[in-house]
C-alpha cells in the first residue's frame, strides 16, 4: 500500500480534511449523508485541486521550472488555485484562459488580480492551440516552465485523488456510495482509483456536469494513475458510475443545480457552487428519490470547493426557476 508515497509530492493545503456527517440532509434524504469537505482545503479558497497541485507542481520544481503555465475556464477554479500555490512556491504563474464563460473581473478573476497574476484571455475554444501557445510563450521568454493542462487532469494529479481516498481510509470512515462532481476527469478517476485500493465495496458516482466522453477519459486517467503506482489492475467502466448533470451546459447554472445549492445552504449552512457542487449534489439528490440509497447506508458527498466562482455570477443566476 505505500505505493502511493514513492511519489513525490509538496504540501500545500490543510489535510486532512473534515468529514461530517449532514443531518439535516440525511433525516430529509432517510439515509446517511457525510460531506467530505476539500472546500476547506487550505489553499486560496479551498478546493479539489489543491491534491492535485500538490503532485504536479513537485514535478514541476523537481525540473526546476520558473514559470507554470495552466489552463481553463475563464472562472477557472483551478487556474485560480494553481496561481496561488505558484506564488507559494516561488514561481511565476501564466493564465491562459478560455474566454466563454464570465469574463468581467468578477469572482476567480479577482482573485487573480489581488494576487498580481498573469492572465491572458484566449478566443479558443481548442486546448491543443493553448498548449502550443504555452510553449510559443515558454521559448520566448526562455526560462524553465511546465504546463499544467485543464484541470490537473493528467495521471500525475490524479493522484491526489488517490491520496484523498487513502485518507478517507485513515479517518476510520467507509462508504456504500461516494459521489463527485466529474469537470476534467481527475477527481472522479483517482477516487474511483482509490477505491478500488483503500475503499473496497464502495460505489463512486461521478456527476458530469461538461460534456466530454468522460466514460474513456476517466478510465484512461485511471489506467494512467495505476501506471504510476506500479500496479497491475483491471479497470473498467463499471469501476465508476457516471451520470449526466450538466444541463444547459458548462458552466451554466441549471435549476436542478441551483435547487441543490439552495437545499445545502438552507439545511446546513453550507455553500456549494452552481457549475460543479450544487450540480454534482443535485445528482446526488436524484440518485435518493430513485431509491438507490437505503436508510443504514452511508453516502459520501465530495465538497470539491468552487467558492471563487460563486462571486462571478449575478444573484439572480442562482434562482431555482
Ligand atoms: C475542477 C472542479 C471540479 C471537477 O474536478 P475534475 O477533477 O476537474 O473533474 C469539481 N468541483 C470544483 C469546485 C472544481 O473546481
Amino acid at each position: 500500500m505505500s505505493h502511493l508515497d514513492r511519489i513525490p509530492k509538496l504540501s500545500l493545503g490543510l489535510f486532512p480534511t473534515p468529514v461530517h456527517r449532514l443531518d439535516n440532509i440525511s433525516r430529509l434524504l432517510h439515509t446517511n449523508v457525510y460531506i467530505k469537505r476539500d472546500d476547506l482545503s487550505g489553499l486560496g479558497l479551498g478546493g479539489n485541486k489543491v491534491r492535485k497541485l500538490e503532485y504536479l507542481l513537485a514535478e514541476a520544481k523537481r525540473q526546476g521550472a520558473q514559470v507554470v503555465f495552466t489552463t481553463g475556464g475563464a472562472q477557472s477554479n483551478h487556474a485560480m488555485l494553481t496561481a496561488a500555490a505558484a506564488g507559494k512556491l516561488g514561481m511565476k504563474a501564466i493564465l491562459l484562459l478560455k474566454r466563454r464563460g464570465v469574463t468581467e473581473d468578477l469572482g476567480n478573476r479577482m482573485l487573480e488580480r489581488l494576487m498580481g497574476t498573469e492572465t491572458h484571455l484566449l478566443d479558443t475554444d481548442s486546448y491543443e492551440e493553448i498548449y502550443a501557445e504555452m510553449d510559443r510563450m515558454g521559448a520566448a521568454l526562455g526560462l524553465p516552465y511546465y504546463k499544467i493542462p485543464c484541470g490537473g487532469s493528467n495521471p500525475l494529479g490524479t493522484l491526489g485523488y488517490v491520496a484523498c481516498a487513502r485518507e478517507l481510509r485513515e479517518q476510520g470512515q467507509s462508504f456504500q456510495h461516494m459521489v463527485c462532481a466529474e469537470g476534467s476527469g481527475g477527481t472522479l478517476a483517482g477516487l474511483a482509483l482509490g477505491a478500488k485500493l483503500y475503499l473496497p465495496g464502495t460505489q463512486v458516482h461521478g456527476m458530469m456536469v461538461d460534456s466530454d466522453p468522460f466514460e474513456q477519459i476517466s478510465l484512461a486517467l485511471m489506467q494512467g494513475a495505476a501506471e504510476l503506482l506500479g500496479l497491475s489492475l483491471t479497470l473498467s467502466p463499471a469501476d465508476s458510475h457516471l451520470r449526466d448533470l450538466c444541463g444547459p451546459g458548462y458552466g451554466i447554472p441549471s435549476p436542478e443545480g441551483n435547487a441543490a445549492v439552495a437545499l445545502m445552504a438552507e439545511q446546513e449552512g453550507i455553500f456549494l457552487d452552481p457549475v460543479y457542487t450544487g450540480k454534482a449534489f443535485a445528482g446526488l439528490l436524484a440518485l435518493a428519490r430513485e431509491g438507490a440509497f437505503g436508510p443504514e447506508d452511508r453516502v459520501l458527498f465530495l465538497h470539491s470547493g468552487g467558492a471563487g466562482g460563486l462571486f462571478a455570477l449575478p444573484p439572480t443566476a442562482l434562482t431555482a426557476e
